[in-house]
């Protein structure tokens, strides 16, 4: 083989090396760039399908602050969440799954420091656990779809119910009225 021959090949391989090495770079940042709210598989606005998704999981998918609370029943510190003092017009969705939770018009002004519900927007959007932490009586309320801690029940609401959703922000998420209608009509 000639000098010039060996060249070539040489030169082949070196070139290949880069591309396949540029190729794996950009998979590394799209799997990194997946690792946010969109790369969650569970998440659905449209599937009310029971999820029984262990804890192991859900840790991979959800951002960390999300967990905390969603999994680990953390609350965040009154008065610092996005929604405590929102009054938008629209939809609020479980932030884990999807699920359907709230509708504006059921909220009200709290000034307990969350975002505060008189009312589900429907019977099985959550379910009721008896929670004795803290010495305290309480009923936690947890995400129907996913069983993600969203926060608790209080009976000192408004009318009609009489009920308080005492919710967590960083669990819930706020979709405007003009874009729910796009996406589930
Ligand atoms: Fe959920």
């Amino acid at each position: 083989m000639s000098m010039k021959n060996l060249i070539k090949i040489f030169v082949t391989i070196l070139f290949a090396v880069a591309v396949s090495s540029m190729a794996s770079c950009q998979n590394k940042t799209e799997a990194t760039s997946m690792k946010d709210s969109t790369g969650n598989p569970y998440y659905s606005r449209t599937d009310t399908s029971v999820l029984n998704v262990t804890n192991a999981e859900w840790k991979k998918v959800l951002p960390e602050d999300v967990y905390a609370v969603a999994r680990e029943k953390d609350t965040e510190r009154p008065f610092t969440g996005k929604y405590w003092d929102f009054t938008g017009l629209g939809t609020y969705y479980c932030a884990v799954c999807g699920n359907k939770l709230f509708r504006s018009d059921a909220k009200f002004a709290s000034s307990c420091g969350w975002p505060s519900f008189f009312e589900t927007v429907r019977k099985n959007a959550v379910i009721y656990l008896p929670d004795d932490s803290y010495g305290m009586n309480r009923t936690e309320v947890q995400c129907g779809r996913c069983g993600s801690h969203l926060g608790h029940l209080f009976d000192d609401g408004p009318p009609p119910t009489g009920k308080r959703f005492c919710m967590n922000s960083i669990v819930l998420e706020f979709v405007p009225d003009d874009t729910t209608h796009q996406k589930t009509e």
